[in-house]
Order: C-alpha cells, then sequence, then structure tokens
C-alpha cells in the first residue's frame, strides 16, 4: 500500500495528532449512538501502544467558522471516556494555550480531546496558518477519519503536509476493503447500482463502467434505463430527460466490455403504502396507472446467478423503495444471496451509502459482507474515482 500506517511510525515519547470522525447522533444533550467512538478505540490503542500520546482532533456538526456553544465537543466528553475507557482530557481550543494546557495535564494513558476544529472558519478554507497552529502541538499526525477525506481542511489534508503523517487503524482497514473492490480486486467484479435517481450517480456510473465486468443497475434509476430502451413505465420514478445519458452509460459499458443487468420482471403497485396490492410483471409491461417499485423474482435470480459467478462485489443503492415492504424484498434477497456466498468465502463484498447501510441491516446481511463502509459521501466520491484529498496526503 501506498500510504503509511501506525506500524511505520516511531510514536514513542511524541504528541500524536490523532484526527477521528466522532460526530454523533445527540438528543437532548445526550450521545444516541456512539459507533464511531467505538470505532477509533483500534487507533487510540496502537499509539499509546506505541508510547504515543493521543491528542484527538475532530469536528462536530456544522458550526461555519464560529463559536456554536451547543457544537462544542465538550458534550461528548463522557461517551468518549466510557467508549474508550480512558480519562479523557479536554481542551477548549484546539490551537494555542488551552490546547497546549491540555496536552501538558494528560497524563500516560490518559486521551486529550480538543474543541471542534469548525470553530475555526480556516479549517473547511485549509488555511494554511491554522494548520500550522494545530502542527506545533505535535510530532506526528494520524488520520483516522476516512468519511471527512473528500474534504481538504486544515486538521485534514492541510496537517498532513506539516506533519510525518500517517492512517489510523479505522483509515487503512478502510482503504485496504476500498483497494480490495476497486483498485486491485479478484476477478470477475459485478457492482450493484440501485437508488433513487440516475442523476446523482453520474459520475458513478460512468466510472464503474470502466472498471467492474458486470453492472447491475437497480431501484428508480434502472427505470430511467428501460426509459431510454423505449420502454414504458407508467407513474414509475423515471428522469426522462436523463435517457440519452443513460444510453451514453450503455455504450460506454459496452466498449468497456462491461455487461449491464436490468431488471426483467418488476414489482408493480398503484399506491406507496406498506402492504399495498401488488403485481410481478415483465419489465416492459408496467400498467399506465402504476409504479415500479421493487425487481422481481425472476430479476433477484439473475443478479444471484451473476454473484455466484464472481469473486468480488461493490454495491451502492438498493434495489427497490426498500424503506417499505413488500418493497424490501428484492434488496433483502440479493443482500441474503450476498452475505452468504461470502461466508463461505467465494465472494467479496464492500457496500456503502447512507440508505445502502440501513438496508443491509434491515436484511440482515451486513455483519456478514467484508465490508461495510459508513463513510457516506467519501465513500461515494472513491466510487466515482476521485481522488480524495485526506488520502492523498497520507501517500509516500
Ligand atoms: P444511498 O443513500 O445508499 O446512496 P440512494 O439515496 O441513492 O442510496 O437511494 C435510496 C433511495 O432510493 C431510497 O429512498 C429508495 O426508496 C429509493 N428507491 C429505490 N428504488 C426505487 C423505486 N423503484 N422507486 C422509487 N424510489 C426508489
Ligand atoms: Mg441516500
Amino acid at each position: 500500500m501506498a500510504w503509511k500506517t501506525l506500524d511505520d511510525m516511531d510514536l514513542s515519547g511524541k504528541v500524536v495528532l490523532t484526527r477521528v470522525d466522532i460526530n454523533v447522533p445527540m438528543d437532548a444533550g445526550r450521545v444516541t449512538d456512539t459507533t464511531r467512538i467505538d470505532k477509533i478505540k483500534p487507533t487510540v490503542e496502537a499509539i499509546i501502544a506505541k508510547g504515543g500520546k493521543v491528542v484527538l482532533l475532530a469536528h462536530f456538526d456544522r458550526p461555519k467558522g464560529k463559536v456554536v456553544p451547543e457544537m462544542s465537543l465538550s458534550h461528548v466528553v463522557g461517551a468518549v471516556e466510557a467508549s474508550l475507557g480512558r480519562k479523557v482530557v479536554f481542551g477548549t481550543d484546539c490551537i494555542g494555550a488551552p490546547a497546549e494546557a491540555a496536552i501538558a495535564a494528560a497524563g500516560p494513558g490518559d486521551v486529550v480531546l480538543l474543541e471542534n476544529t469548525r470553530f475555526h472558519p480556516g479549517e473547511e478554507k485549509n488555511a494554511p496558518e491554522l494548520a500550522a497552529e494545530m502542527a506545533k502541538l505535535g510530532q506526528v499526525f494520524v488520520n483516522d477519519a476516512f468519511s471527512a477525506a473528500h474534504r481538504a481542511h486544515a486538521s485534514t489534508e492541510g496537517l498532513a503536509k506539516l506533519l510525518p503523517a500517517a492512517a489510523g487503524r479505522l483509515m487503512e482497514a478502510e482503504l485496504k476493503a476500498l483497494d480490495a473492490a476497486l483498485g486491485t480486486p479478484l476477478r470477475p467484479v459485478v457492482a450493484v447500482v440501485g437508488g433513487a435517481k440516475v442523476s446523482t450517480k453520474l459520475d458513478l456510473l460512468g466510472n464503474l463502467v470502466t472498471k467492474v465486468d458486470h453492472l447491475v443497475i437497480g431501484g428508480g434509476m434502472a427505470n430511467t434505463f428501460l426509459v431510454a430502451q423505449g420502454i414504458e413505465v407508467g407513474k414509475s420514478l423515471a428522469e426522462r430527460d436523463m435517457a440519452d445519458t443513460a444510453r451514453e452509460i450503455l455504450v460506454k459499458a459496452k466498449a468497456a466490455g462491461c455487461t449491464i443487468h436490468l431488471p426483467i420482471d418488476v414489482v408493480v403497485a398503484r399506491e406507496f403504502k406498506a402492504g399495498a396490492a401488488y403485481d410481478v410483471v415483465a419489465a416492459d409491461a408496467c400498467p399506465a396507472d402504476a409504479m415500479i417499485l421493487d425487481a422481481g423474482p425472476m430479476t433477484v435470480a439473475a443478479i444471484v446467478k451473476v454473484f455466484e459467478a464472481c469473486k468480488t462485489l461493490i454495491w451502492n443503492g438498493p434495489l427497490g423503495a426498500f424503506e417499505i415492504a413488500p418493497f424490501d424484498a428484492a434488496t433483502n434477497a440479493a443482500a441474503k444471496s450476498a452475505a452468504a456466498l461470502t461466508k463461505t468465502g467465494s465472494l467479496i463484498s464492500v457496500a456503502g451509502g447512507g440508505d445502502t447501510v440501513s438496508a443491509l441491516n434491515q436484511a440482515g446481511a451486513a455483519e456478514d459482507f467484508t465490508f461495510i463502509s459508513t463513510a457516506g459521501g467519501a465513500f461515494l466520491e472513491w466510487m466515482e474515482g476521485k481522488e480524495l484529498p485526506g488520502v492523498a496526503a497520507l501517500m509516500g
């Protein structure tokens, strides 16, 4: 791997500035889900085991360069202490005397948490002066916030250029999984792209057709591809003005040797509500007054066959309107098949995207996937083939 990890760094006696994502959900001053905090524990433990002092840098919510008391990281100190099982010393600013005092006050094995980096306008502007002020506080920079790596900010990209820098354990796991799925994958590779709209996933589709052997298109965006082939889709969600674009993607796929799989049969209904009456019809037989809300069983069987023939799967976007049963059936069945193939060792499966993660959890399949990315925007930009500045800064 081209990026450095904690294993490459000498941390003994050093102050290690560690960028993490602990932007956890809060309700009435209480952290409601500590997953993001729990996930930084391996990195914190590794740094301490190597003799370093952990100084956490993080953003919280969107204060837009101003001090907003409700968005202070002081509110998460208790949750961080509970999750890490270590004493946390809070610094009321991420630079200057308050930060220095907190670092000095922390004893061996304590963790320092500095105030919200986004309280400074220079953070999101990637201001060199702010990065330089942060760099003064320590000797090594560790970035464990893959989910923030698609933005060049002072505490992500700026700082990495000023200090010896490495990926933390969580970032390392994410980079390895993503590389295994699209960088240097075992072939054949299948990508599943679903979700609502083609227009939000154009770059993603354009990149994938050049990289994968099979592309399964599902969800609302499959309707747009059906329209592009002259098929009527009734009242379905479809972007008719995207038909030309969809055709261009099909042409690009053919040239690149990527086989596209569109729905063969579909689930149609007149209303989008729980338990609505539905029919399964051929993909070109959606009644004029109905909408396509899911892929049908023949389509699922075809998808499972592709999964069985492939060694690597990368998935973003549900195959249907999975929030409401029975329109979650295709997503659930395909997810369960991918999970089972992963369990037997015949498939490497990587998935990401906000709704995708909920859909795979809902299907009870997430645990058996090789890797589920919770990075949201950063995961999507990576699937689009874009260079992530926070990762690029860790190279070499
Ligand atoms: P992600 O958040 O994982 O990137 P998207 O936001 O692109 O995924 O897509 C998820 C949304 O797509 C869901 O709200 C789902 O209901 C919707 N969707 C999927 N298939 C259809 C369909 N056939 N008709 C309408 N909406 C659909
Ligand atoms: Mg979404």
